[in-house]
């Protein structure tokens, strides 16, 4: 039987904050009115920037508000550990002769396109290189439960992706596409600033070889009143900080609602 799969997906790169709330609102929401599954993953791959302190305090605030993961939290699923799903998914895109390595810094690139223009040096896949793939010219058009239709088009926003950078860590773009699909996601429920993504983890997923493509939600963010998004250390919208202020999981859940607009 058909069941829906959504997923919470934080990076332990900083506390829980009103926009992660607002995330969760919408994944356990969907997924508890449609009798669908969430699963939690930790968004590690960023080894520089991610702290086990933040994890475990992720895992305890979320706790507190009350939103659990439908499989628990044992076997805790993290990019970190695993590499070897990377390697092998990466393996696949080899034989069909879509990676190629790249030396590129971020510093040559200017903008968000890559322009390609490694594709046809031969570069050795050693340390120091990064490895992309090609992204073909094409339209991907998918509906956004929200937003309706959308029209993107990968090569020319951002041109080949990079899925494992010059210092040997997997990108975001990469990692999320292989995990969703390999942990059978069926709905992708996320906020507005990832919407350029989608696109390009369509083309992605579809050149890994999956066939049924996610469904996408993405949802609006809160902003600040100057228009600015949250940062994970603003005082005020932290959940510890609202917490320790005497703040219940009730009134912090009611607060992100209302800033996001819910409930109006
Ligand atoms: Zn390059």
């Amino acid at each position: 039987m058909y069941q829906m799969v959504t997923r919470f997906a934080p990076s332990p790169t900083g506390y829980l904050h009103l926009g992660h709330v607002v995330n969760a609102i919408y994944v356990w929401g969907v997924a508890r009115a449609a009798g669908g599954r969430v699963l939690l993953r930790m968004e590690d791959h960023d080894r520089i920037r991610c702290r086990p302190r933040y994890e475990a305090a992720i895992l305890e605030d979320l706790e507190w508000l009350g939103f659990e993961p439908d499989e628990g939290l044992r076997p805790l699923v993290r990019q970190s550990d695993r590499a070897h799903v990377y390697e092998e998914a990466l393996g696949r895109l080899r034989a069909a002769h879509h990676v190629y390595a790249c030396d590129c810094s971020r510093k040559q690139m200017a903008g968000e396109r890559y322009d390609g223009r490694c594709r046809d040096r031969g570069l050795r896949d050693a340390p120091g290189c990064g490895l992309r793939v090609r992204i073909e010219p094409g339209t991907e058009r998918f509906e956004d439960l929200l937003l309706g239709t959308i029209e993107q088009t990968p090569a020319d926003q951002c041109g080949d992706l990079l899925l494992r950078d010059r210092d040997g860590h997997w990108t975001y773009q990469f990692a999320v596409t292989v995990d969703d699909m390999l942990q059978g996601i069926t709905h992708v429920i996320r906020g507005a600033d990832l919407l350029a993504s989608t696109g390009r983890q369509l083309c992605l997923a579809r050149m890994l070889g999956r066939i049924d493509a996610p469904t996408y939600l993405h949802h609006p963010l809160i902003l600040k009143s100057n228009g600015e998004k949250l940062s994970k250390s603003s005082a005020d919208t932290g959940v510890r900080e609202l917490r320790q202020g005497g703040m219940t999981a009730a009134d912090v859940i009611g607060l992100a609602s209302a800033a996001t607009g819910l409930g109006k």
